[in-house]
């Protein structure tokens, strides 16, 4: 469940030199994407709509967070992590993976989805609910395959995209295509890099 505020990003400089770039490195691997849809400036802007779809992403899928997250989530709601995660014996469910916490869930949906749909810990939410419905890929456009740059490498890439001037691998922004939100006003350019950064920064940089 995520809120996007617009801002500008580099004002001035617009993306549509590399918009081809873009949409080519798509056709290679927007079949193995099925459930996503390449979001461009000018396609239709998110807005969450809760009532519509009955908080599905709030229902539908499991959390994880990180340590990092979870210490946000203590500081920003004053909870324990006992009082927040799932448990098994009394304690944290550790999973072997970057983000090994779950988030607790109960009645088939989160445990802090309220009663009018809205997330009662706004402020403190894993960054899986910050990103959503939105999702970052890069996509080596000489392979056709999708990659995981180095951090230094995928942050060059963003950067010389942003200004216009794309590299390889080239990093798209995508939708899932199961919320319903993306029924806004065409998305301007400068708000489609603002929504590009925020969305690389959250999955790849943390916090
Ligand atoms: S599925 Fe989309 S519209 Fe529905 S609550 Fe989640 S983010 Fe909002
Ligand atoms: S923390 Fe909030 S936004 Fe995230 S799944 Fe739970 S209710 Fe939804």
């Amino acid at each position: 469940m995520r809120r996007i505020v617009s801002t500008h990003y580099h004002p001035g400089v617009t993306v549509d030199a590399a918009l081809d770039r873009i949409v080519a490195a798509w056709d290679h691997v927007r079949e193995r994407f099925g459930a996503y849809s390449l979001v461009l400036p000018g396609t239709p802007s998110f807005i969450c709509q809760p009532n519509l779809c009955t908080a599905h992403c709030c229902n539908a899928f499991s959390v994880n967070l990180g340590e990092a997250e979870a210490a946000r989530m203590t500081r920003e709601t004053g909870m324990a992590l006992v009082q927040f995660l799932e448990l098994e014996d009394g304690d944290p469910i550790t999973l072997p993976l970057a983000q090994p916490f779950l988030l607790a869930r109960e009645g088939g949906h989160c445990r802090f989805l309220g009663p009018e749909l809205g997330c009662t810990v706004y402020t403190g939410r894993p960054n899986a609910c910050r990103l959503y419905p939105h999702f970052v890929v890069f996509v080596d456009d000489a392979t056709g395959k999708v990659t995981t740059p180095p951090p230094g490498d995928a942050r060059r890439a963003l950067d010389a995209l942003l200004a216009g001037q794309p590299l390889s691998p080239v990093p798209l922004l995508l939708g899932h295509a199961e919320c319903p939100g993306f029924t806004g006003d065409p998305l301007p350019g400068a708000s489609w890099r603002t929504l590009l950064e925020v969305t690389y920064q959250l999955q790849y940089e943390g916090l």
